[in-house]
């Protein structure tokens, strides 16, 4: 019997992956709205709103992958929208902990609403396919945090109210315990503020 023709079904899924991250990246150009955001000024503003905690410009430059420079420049550029604002560290002097401001965080609720073109795409997903994709794709970034190839999300698999397989007859079958509340795959976290990450040593998920 002949094979199916192409490169392997690892390789067609990472490609698979890559169009699907192109077609948010060509959203994301779309939606720049009335502060007319570049790509790496709307995701500073999701970082930051991702986290209640003010953060230091190199938790942004771990946090988005980038380098000091780029993030230096968009930094500069958002303060002078209005958009984040700063305030001395008080554990060190040298340091600016930034914040959103209420224009900033206005932008957040604004770059957090699915465009149409991508809900509508999703909305062709079955609840279980939904459900499955959400659980593969954390569980795919999981094993690539591990290998610190990609940086760190506040993910239900890496987070410590986190209790996997909780109810195993329940289509909600796992716990979240700092809500406690039993929620399924397709309710799986990415980015949650209350996210809290287990120590990697009693990790076995
Ligand atoms: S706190 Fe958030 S990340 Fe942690 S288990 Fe609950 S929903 Fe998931």
């Amino acid at each position: 019997m002949s094979e199916v023709p192409g490169l392997p079904p690892a390789h067609q899924l990472l490609l698979g992956l890559a169009r699907l991250g192109q077609a948010v990246r060509m959203e994301a150009l779309r939606n720049a709205g009335p502060y007319n955001l570049s790509t790496l000024q709307a995701d500073i503003i999701a970082f930051l709103h991702g986290d209640p905690r003010p953060r230091r410009q190199g938790e942004i430059v771990v946090g988005l992958a980038s380098t000091a420079p780029t993030v230096s420049d968009a930094v500069r550029v958002l303060r002078a929208k209005n958009l984040i604002e700063g305030t001395r560290d008080p554990e060190d002097a040298r340091a600016v902990l930034l914040r959103l401001t209420s224009a900033g965080r206005a932008e957040a609720a604004r770059l957090s609403v699915v465009s149409g073109t991508l809900s509508e795409a999703i909305s062709a997903l079955s609840e279980s396919d939904f459900a499955a994709m959400l659980r593969g794709a954390t569980t795919v970034m999981r094993e690539l945090q591990e290998r610190q190839a990609i940086p760190i999300s506040r993910m239900c698999l890496t987070c410590r109210f986190f209790e996997p397989d909780a109810h195993p007859q329940d289509v909600r079958m796992h716990h979240c315990h700092f809500v406690d509340a039993p929620f399924g795959d397709a309710e799986l976290r990415v980015a949650c503020p209350d996210h809290d990450e287990v120590d990697a040593a009693s990790s076995s998920r």
